[in-house]
């Protein structure tokens, strides 16, 4: 087995790992369409790839000698359908001649119905979901209903709930946790200083340094006292006006993204008995702040410290 695209690599994602772990064993049960849901840099897409490494083997667990595996370490596996990362997909053109390659009418017309060339399965990745049209994503249901018994999809997304409801009903939903912080000192052993504020994601946040230690000392000094609480609210809020050009694509909702990751920090790092309750309240607040609603932070920030200041 090559070590490197083992599934013992993943770390910190037990419940997914139980599923894929019972398909690897037994492939007849992997169902025609896996959904894996959760915040990025936690693992979804490393999962993703080790499965269908292990899968697609013809030994089936990733020995890295056969042709399969082989095919799949030089990313030329011809049964492993990766689309393209950040773009929109679409359609496609009716018109036989022409290929719209990574479009669905390509897809259906041109890859799925084909027995694989090699492997007992074809798979078919998507590593955003949400970058469907809806022309697109109309055009594939009935197929991600019954595909071919050799054809599997998985699809990646940060937020479940930006998927259409008749795409979810016809997954299999895998959740993604935030990686707890003893999970992240395994996976990242730079020992870079700010690791501890990545919330529980690798993806790092692009504040300097002195900017999340300086939120983090406020951070502090306020979830205990409920006059600090509203002067630390009050300081963030006047942040906007003030901030300065760190990074020319550094915005206020980037900003408000590093509190809220420092907050989970400090939160998970104290004593406070109902931490918990708070925790939720900060992940809720994190998952508000991308829903595509301009000029919410401000909202976002005076809901959440009405919720952190309750019951101190
Ligand atoms: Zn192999």
């Amino acid at each position: 087995m090559n070590p490197n695209l083992s599934i013992d690599n993943i770390i910190g994602q037990e419940i997914p790992l139980q599923y894929i772990r019972r398909y690897i064993q037994d492939s007849s049960k992997i169902p025609p369409l896996l959904i894996f849901h959760g915040p990025s840099g936690v693992g979804k897409w490393s999962l993703a790839e080790r499965f269908v490494y292990q899968v697609l083997c013809k030994k089936g667990n990733g020995c890295s000698n056969c042709e399969s595996c082989r095919l799949f370490i030089q990313n030329e596996h011809p049964d492993f359908i990766q689309f393209p990362i950040g773009k929109k997909i679409l359609i496609g053109s009716d018109d036989d001649k022409k290929t719209d390659e990574y479009s669905v009418r390509w897809l259906l017309s041109k890859r799925i119905y084909y027995t694989p060339h090699l492997s007992q399965y074809r798979i078919i990745l998507i590593p955003d979901a949400t970058l469907f049209t809806d022309e697109a994503e109309s055009a594939l249901l009935k197929t991600l209903e019954e595909p071919p018994l050799h054809t599997k999809f998985i699809f990646l997304t940060e937020d479940l709930y930006k998927l259409k409801q008749t795409i979810i009903s016809r997954g299999t939903c895998i959740p993604f946790q935030y990686l707890s912080q003893s999970s992240i000192n395994k996976i990242n052993t730079s020992g870079d200083v700010i690791n501890k504020y990545f919330g529980g994601s690798l993806n790092p946040v692009k504040a300097p340094i002195e900017v999340l230690q300086f939120i983090e000392s406020q951070a502090v000094d306020s979830i205990s006292d409920n006059i600090r609480l509203l002067e630390f609210e009050n300081w963030i809020k006047g942040y906007k006006d003030s901030h300065p050009e760190w990074e020319k694509d550094f915005s206020y909702t980037h900003f408000i993204d590093a509190v809220l990751l420092v907050l989970l920090y400090v939160y998970e790092s104290s004593e406070l008995p109902n931490k918990y309750y708070y925790q939720e309240k900060i992940l809720e607040a994190k998952e508000y702040l991308y829903k595509d609603i301009t000029n919410l932070e401000n909202f976002i920030i005076s809901r959440l410290f009405m919720q952190l200041a309750k019951d101190i």
